[in-house]
Formats: structure tokens, C-alpha cells, sequence
């Protein structure tokens, strides 16, 4: 036991909410398997400060700062991570900027060598965090990358970047390498950036960087239940040729109080649908007026986390009367019909009311996974980077879902968005829909089963990330 006392870990996030939340939840499910390690979380010290009101001073995760100067890389000076970037063009500043912690990063690994008397026993890195891996290798540390995301979305996303098949035809649909011939992707479901992708941009620059690095990892770790998307797993095998091991949990809920839930509290139950695009994107200003047109005459009830449309600051303030129709927040208030929240919601607490029937979801990884864990089906409206490649996967493999649109440029009517929250939330389909939700939320919380037989896959695979890591430093030391 008091050697075990000794073990430590360090995780490397890239600075993105969508990130930083996933890696809390892993370092908190390690922390509950095994007490006896103590946890370090290398992030900024802005993020730091938003992260530390999570963990009680009790907890064996403790963090570890890796200084920052944003402006130094030509970014405002409170950008704490990419969900405080005004538009989503800014990000490789970030992403380049994220490459430079190498030195600090080497040094904080030598700190906490010194401090628990023995290097870490292992490094859990981001799949956007590759630079890190030569800093492993050289002292000796086993190295494992893990993806935020699932196992659908990152096969498609590593594939799609390797190689940028989009450029190699002029068709609308192409073929993804590695993938089955029936997975063609259309043009409508990339990013604007991937689009315009041709391997010199920075985006490309960065990217394949960073994915050429983490393919060379000792494991990867993907954040996923293996039962819900087996099909997505077995692909990520495939593209990657690395030892897969899901980890995926469902996410605990806070205890806060919010209006948000209270406001819940008066809906029948599987009512209200919930509306958000994630932590750093939003959609287009026609759009967002198509959508509100669609809810108010759909009569149905919802909690609609509003940005700024595309072009303007999405950090900047909700001007209701420029961006929504007349009147419309009043009338939705009244009857309490629908709330329009700004910026950011306590989404988990929402997915796990009873009164939620439906999300409404630009469909990131976290989202999805937090929906199914709570058997709330989706409607996707994928935005940019690999939730275009997860929306696909949730209607055509999962059937837990529908897509509404694509992208913040593409055609929305209030007809389209009225049928299609109708059918969900009410249809026999999103019934169908919803059984199969609450079936993955089953899958997951089996996943995360701590006892005997049951033990769950992602509990088993904690286990085994900790045996490969013993193993894999007594070959390399
Ligand atoms: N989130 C939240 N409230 C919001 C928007 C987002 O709590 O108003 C959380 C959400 O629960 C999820 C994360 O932020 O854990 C967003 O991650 P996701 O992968 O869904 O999307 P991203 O923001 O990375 O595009």
C-alpha cells in the first residue's frame, strides 16, 4: 500500500471547455478507482481559476500551472482557453500559442519528479496536445493521448485530416479512407476551415501535426462507451492502429441552484426541449430568427441558451430585439412557454430534469454524451469541426436522433424547425428515439459499474490503462 501511496499521474488538456470538462470528469473517475493516486492537471492559471471551485481541497487532483501570457501570442489578455475567443478564425492563434508550453510543460514534469521522489507513472495527454509527446519520451514516461471526443468522430476527424480527401474530386460526396465504402461524407458536413483545408493552412499546419504525434502514443484513451457506438470504435482501431480503450462516463450533476432548473420544475415531464450550440459556437443571424418563428409556432416548451449570430462578438451581448422577432421573449415568458438564457446554462442539471424531452444540440461530443447518459434523444444541428461526423453516426447508427441542419450558413425555415421538434418531442419516431436514448444511458452507467462481475468497460479499462502503465515503465526504465 505505501508503494501504491506513490503513484502519479499528470494530464494535459488542450485549453477548450469542451476539453477541459472531459478531462475533470476522467481525473475525478481515476480518483474514485484508484485513491492511492494523487493526480496533477497541467493547465493554464486562468484556467485553473475556473476549474478549482470544482474540486474540493480534500481531493487527490490538484493543479498545476503552466504560465501563460495570452498577449504574447496576439490574443486579447483574458483568453483563457478557446471558449473566450470572440470567433472561431482566432483559434490557431490559440492552438499555435498551446504548442509553446512545451518548455514549462518539461519543467513542471521534472518539478513533480523532484517533489513525490519518482517520475510520474504516467501522462494522459490531448490528442490535440501531440507536442507533448517527445517531452514524455524523453524522460521515459509512458504516454497515452485522449480524445474528447467519440470513436466515430475521431476515426472520421484523423482520416479526414491525414488526408483531406475532399480535395482529391470534384464531387459533392466523397469517401473517407479507412471507412466503409457506404460512409460518404457530403460537403455540407465540414467546416469551413476543413473546406478550405490544402495542408499548408494552420489549421492543417497544427492538426496533423499534433494527430502524426499522438498516433505514436503508447495507448489512446477515447472518451466513449465502447457499447453505444461499437461500430465508431472499431473504426478508430482501424485508422489509428493504437490500443483503444474507452473510458467514457456519464457526467455528475452539481448541486446548484439555477432559475433554469427551477423554472423546469413547472413542466411536465419529457416537455420542454433544451437548445444549445456549446461553449464557442452559435449560429447565423437568419437562422436564429428561422428558429424562434419555428418554437413559438410549434406551441412546445424550451430553455434556449442564446449567443450572438455568426459575425458578430459571441462573447459580446444578446441583442434580443436585433436577433429574435418582435416581442418574442416577452410572449415567451408569459405562460412561462419557453426561456431564453444567456451564454451559458447548467446543461447537465437540465439533461438530468425529468421536464426534458429533447436537445436541440450543435452535437460536441460532451453534449451527446451527456444526453444519452440521461436517455434524452437529439436534435442534431452540427456546426463545425467532428460534430457533423457525430450528428451522422446518432441518426444513422444510434437512431437516437435527427438532424435539423448543418452548418450556420445552411437554409433553416420555421416550417422545417416546427415538423421536426414536433415529431421529436412528441411522434411516435422520437418516441422510438427516446427508448433507445434511455437504453445508452443504461449502457453507460453499466460502463461505469465499479463491483465484481458487473464491472463495467470503462472501469475495466482504467484498470488496464494502470497495468499498461506499470508495464510500459519498467520496459522503458
Ligand atoms: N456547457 C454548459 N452550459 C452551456 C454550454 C455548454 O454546461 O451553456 C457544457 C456542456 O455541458 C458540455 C460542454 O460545456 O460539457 C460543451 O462541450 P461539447 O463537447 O458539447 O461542445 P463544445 O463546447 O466543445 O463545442
Amino acid at each position: 500500500m505505501s508503494e501504491k501511496k506513490q503513484q502519479h499521474i499528470v494530464m494535459l488538456p488542450f485549453m477548450a471547455k469542451g476539453h477541459l470538462i472531459p478531462f475533470l470528469n476522467l481525473a475525478r473517475f481515476i480518483e474514485k478507482l484508484k485513491p492511492y493516486c494523487s493526480i496533477s492537471i497541467a493547465t493554464t492559471p486562468l484556467n485553473i481559476q475556473s476549474l478549482r471551485s470544482s474540486v474540493p481541497s480534500t481531493s487527490s487532483i490538484h493543479f498545476a500551472p503552466l504560465p501563460f501570457s495570452p498577449t504574447d501570442h496576439g490574443l486579447p489578455p483574458d483568453t483563457e482557453n478557446s471558449s473566450s475567443i470572440s470567433h472561431i478564425d482566432s483559434l490557431p492563434l490559440l492552438m499555435f500559442a498551446s504548442e509553446t508550453l512545451a518548455p514549462d510543460f518539461d519543467k513542471l514534469l521534472s518539478d513533480l519528479t523532484t517533489l513525490h521522489r519518482s517520475p510520474p507513472l504516467l501522462i494522459i495527454a490531448d490528442a490535440f496536445a501531440g507536442w507533448s509527446l517527445p517531452i514524455a519520451r524523453n524522460r521515459g514516461i509512458p504516454y497515452f493521448a485522449f480524445t474528447t471526443s467519440g470513436g466515430f468522430g475521431t476515426a472520421a476527424f484523423t482520416s479526414l485530416w491525414l488526408h483531406l480527401p475532399h480535395r482529391l474530386t470534384d464531387s459533392d460526396t466523397f469517401h473517407v479512407p479507412g471507412f466503409p465504402d457506404h460512409f460518404r461524407l457530403d460537403r455540407s458536413q465540414m467546416s469551413h476551415y476543413m473546406s478550405a483545408a490544402d495542408g499548408s493552412d494552420d489549421w492543417s499546419v497544427f492538426l496533423r501535426r499534433q494527430i502524426n504525434l499522438y498516433l505514436k502514443s503508447d495507448a489512446l484513451l477515447c472518451n466513449t462507451v465502447e457499447e453505444i457506438e461499437p461500430t465508431g470504435v472499431h473504426l478508430l482501431r482501424r485508422i489509428t492502429g493504437l490500443h483503444v480503450l474507452t473510458v467514457g462516463i456519464g457526467r455528475e450533476v452539481g448541486m446548484e441552484v439555477d432559475p433554469c432548473i427551477e423554472w423546469l420544475e413547472s413542466h411536465r415531464p419529457a416537455s420542454v426541449l433544451y437548445i444549445s450550440f456549446g461553449s464557442q459556437n452559435t449560429i447565423g443571424a437568419s437562422q436564429m430568427m428561422a428558429l424562434a418563428e419555428g418554437l413559438e409556432a410549434s406551441g412546445l416548451a424550451f430553455i434556449w441558451v442564446v449567443r450572438p449570430p455568426l459575425g458578430f462578438d459571441m462573447n459580446g451581448e444578446f441583442e434580443a430585439d436585433r436577433w429574435l422577432p418582435d416581442g418574442f421573449e416577452a410572449r415567451m415568458a408569459e405562460k412561462r412557454r419557453g426561456l431564453v438564457v444567456r451564454r451559458w446554462a447548467p446543461q447537465i442539471g437540465i439533461l438530468s430534469h425529468k421536464a426534458t424531452g429533447g436537445f436541440m444540440s450543435h452535437c460536441g461530443w460532451n453534449s451527446v454524451m451527456e444526453s444519452l447518459s440521461r436517455g434524452v434523444p437529439v436534435i442534431g444541428w452540427p456546426v463545425s469541426s467532428e460534430q457533423f461526423y457525430n450528428s451522422m453516426m446518432m441518426v444513422a447508427e444510434m437512431r437516437v436522433g435527427m438532424e435539423m441542419a448543418r452548418g450556420a450558413m445552411g437554409e433553416v425555415n420555421a416550417k422545417k424547425v416546427e415538423r421536426v421538434v414536433r415529431m421529436v418531442m412528441e411522434g411516435e419516431k422520437g418516441n422510438a428515439m427516446r427508448n433507445r436514448a434511455a437504453r445508452c444511458g443504461e449502457m453507460i452507467r453499466s460502463a461505469m459499474e465499479e463491483e465484481g462481475k458487473k464491472k463495467g468497460s470503462s472501469v475495466r479499462a482504467i484498470d488496464e490503462v494502470f497495468e499498461l502503465a506499470m508495464r510500459k515503465s519498467l520496459e522503458m526504465n
